[in-house]
């Protein structure tokens, strides 16, 4: 059989990263803020190309996406206790971010094109009296952002935008990021750019920006970070907020800054890779894939598909049996929380799991990673497997 290539492979460092942080070690300079005086440095360097590139007036360079997310309910106002809608459908660090402040989780349906339902969105934040939407773009599939954009404004709700798996993503020509009050971008080593770990929270608001500056540990050095906010905006905050510790330091950013550059020519790879794939389960009957509406341009470095009619255990099997066989699929519906996937039962401070549609949908739901660099071969090979072991399987339920 031909040989399975490594999806867990993470982007490669440019030799100009590895240069970069390696003269770094050398000086010995790893922390971000210079007492006697500096210009800010690579940190600095890379918050004004980030909020360049995403075309808002603030980006704020702190350890990861988790802590953004929070940062961004803190600036938002958000208090222990407040509750707080979120699609169930994320990774445990959005949940998290939320225990983090200690919000109550409402959670929001999804759509079987695995994207917030906005319906559910409107009841469930009448019901609960919710001012704010953490919103995860989970997976890189997007909403209609113009409409839900429209339904916050409406319903007086504030939306922060997870675009943990949405950078070079965008709706209708507008990058996602830039709908909301704040959107928050991870560096970890699964995502677009790998720096191992990593966040920077975007926004066009000086108090939002003011108030992540401070929180994140900038001490009174915050004159050194890429993007500030007026002095008379800093003024307002800088006694009221408290030092978090949440800073990105040079040798992650010395990293990161050179990868922006790759970014339209990794996208473009991780979608001919995806769409390749998805083009050949798509023909598969049982195989579910979500929609992809017109106006989504994604960057999809990751592939979703459903299985549908098989129990739990069915589910199980075929996911064991796809990684007997060399492809490492990630699995929604287990019942036990396993590695990176997550379902709304395992998260913390969810006391009613009023989403059974999302439930059900993640049930079925499989997930493969795609490594930059695929053959056309490679993704067939891939394919191949995938639509394989579900024959393999059903015959072995048929036989049984
Ligand atoms: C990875 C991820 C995060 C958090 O990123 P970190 O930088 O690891 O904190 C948030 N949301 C989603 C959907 C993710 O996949």
């Amino acid at each position: 059989m031909r040989k399975m290539p490594d999806l867990g492979r993470p982007p490669e460092i440019p030799d100009s990263a590895r240069a970069s942080a390696l003269a770094l070690v050398e000086a010995g300079r790893l922390h971000r803020y210079a007492e006697a005086g500096g210009d800010g440095g690579v940190v600095a360097e890379l918050e004004r190309e980030f909020a360049r590139l995403a075309g808002r007036r603030y980006a704020v360079a702190v350890n990861s996406c988790g802590s953004a997310l929070f940062l961004a309910l803190k600036a938002a106002g958000v208090r222990p206790g407040d509750p707080v809608l979120l699609n169930a459908f994320t990774l445990g660090p959005v949940p998290g971010a939320l225990d983090h402040i200690g919000a109550r989780p409402v959670l929001v349906e999804i759509t079987e094109d695995l994207v917030i339902d906005l319906e559910d969105m409107r009841t469930k934040a009448r019901a609960s009296g919710a001012r704010v939407l953490m919103l995860s773009h989970m997976r890189g599939h997007l909403c209609d952002l113009e409409a839900l954009a429209e339904l916050c404004c409406a319903e007086g709700i504030t939306l922060i935008e997870d675009c943990a798996h949405t950078l070079g993503a965008s709706w209708n020509g507008r990058q996602a990021g830039t709908f909301g009050q704040s959107g928050c971008f991870s560096f970890q080593s699964g995502k677009h750019v790998n720096a191992g770990e990593g966040g920077v929270l975007v926004t066009d608001d000086a108090d939002v920006a003011a108030q992540a500056i401070l929180h994140s540990g900038s001490y009174m050095l915050y004159g050194q970070n890429g993007t500030v906010p007026p002095e008379d905006v800093m003024a307002r905050w800088r006694r009221r907020c408290g030092n978090y510790s949440m800073r990105m330091g040079p040798l992650v950013a010395s990293l990161a800054l050179p990868q922006l550059a790759m970014l339209p020519e990794r996208v473009a790879d991780w979608n001919a890779s995806h769409d390749r794939i998805a083009a050949r389960l798509s023909a598969v009957p049982g195989f579910a894939l979500p929609k992809r509406p017109e106006a989504e341009a994604y960057a999809q470095s990751s592939l979703q598909f459903r299985l549908t009619g098989r129990s739990l255990r069915e589910m199980r099997a075929y996911v064991d049996t796809c990684r007997a066989a060399g492809v490492w699929v990630k699995w929604f519906g287990s019942e036990i929380p396993e590695g990176y996937s997550s379902n709304p039962a395992q998260w913390p401070g969810v006391e009613a799991i009023d989403a059974p549609r999302a439930c059900a949908l993640q049930a079925a739901l499989c997930d493969i990673r795609l490594p930059l660099g695929l053959s056309p071969e490679d993704c067939d090979a891939v394919a191949d497997v995938l639509i394989a072991c579900a024959e393999i399987e059903e015959h072995r339920h048929a036989e049984a």
